[in-house]
């Protein structure tokens, strides 16, 4: 119970600290005490999510990002030739991942950073542009301590709706710096046999729709292959995944 001395106090914490307390005591019809503690910190993005533009140059992506009407967006967006566009704050949230699950995540945008890169989804991705991106991720990964196997594309999190960055998009290459999860054949793992959905589950993949999930696991770790299915190949790549994950 707040005494009457203390009531004042509050209020002039409230005034002063620009805390709403008079309306959130008197909406949940208990006492709410504005009392500020100096132990915070800015919150931490622990995902970053990869999109291409689909565009054909710059320009259309930059107008798209900071146009009001549009309501879509990106932290950073890095064009063919590698200039990096810095367009939301990254302790910000950005309007990127749209409706998206991960792991039992459903709200990416909260929790991740978004770049978008400048392809139109139907060519290789330009050098300098990697390069760039590649450095960037190493800045990402260090200020936030995010794990490699949250370096994920938008079609992951989103896979009835999106399908970028891609088939073009070197995941091999970024995972052999520590940017998201790769494994090589021939896999160690002799897995037993498992279902399609637990499997793709594990990983992160949101399993409502089966197909849908394939299909981004398939864009994302094997974009050669044509089988509709997982093979028992694919299922002995995603325990290697999985135990890439755990070490
Ligand atoms: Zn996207």
């Amino acid at each position: 119970m707040v005494s009457h001395f203390m009531g004042r106090i509050v209020a002039g914490l409230c005034l002063l600290t620009a805390v709403a307390c008079a309306p959130l005591a008197e909406r949940s019809g208990s006492s709410m005490v504005g009392w500020p503690s100096p132990n915070f910190d800015e919150r931490r993005p622990n995902f970053v999510i990869l999109h291409f533009t689909s565009n054909k140059s710059v320009e259309p992506a930059l107008h798209t990002l900071s146009s009001p009407a549009s309501g879509v967006s990106s932290h950073y967006l890095i064009a063919r030739d590698g200039t990096t566009y810095a367009l939301v704050d990254e302790r910000k949230r950005a309007w990127h991942a749209g409706v998206s699950y991960w792991g039992g995540s459903r709200d990416l945008n909260s929790a991740s950073i978004g770049i978008e890169l400048d392809n139109d989804g139907e060519e290789p991705y330009a050098e300098p542009q990697i390069v760039v991106l590649l450095a960037l991720l190493g800045e990402l990964k260090r200020k936030y301590a995010i794990p490699a196997a949250n370096f994920l594309g938008h079609s992951d999190v989103a896979p009835r709706r999106k399908g970028d960055p891609g088939r073009y998009f070197p995941w091999q290459r970024l995972a052999g710096q520590g940017y998201g999860l790769w494994c090589e054949p021939p896999y160690s793992a002799q897995p037993q046999s498992t279902a399609d959905d637990v499997l793709l589950a594990a990983l992160g993949y949101d399993v409502a729709d089966i197909d849908a999930a394939i299909g981004a696991f398939r864009l994302h770790f094997t974009p050669r292959s044509e089988t509709r299915r997982l093979t028992t190949e694919d299922h002995a790549l995603i325990h290697c995944l999985l135990e890439k994950r755990r070490n």
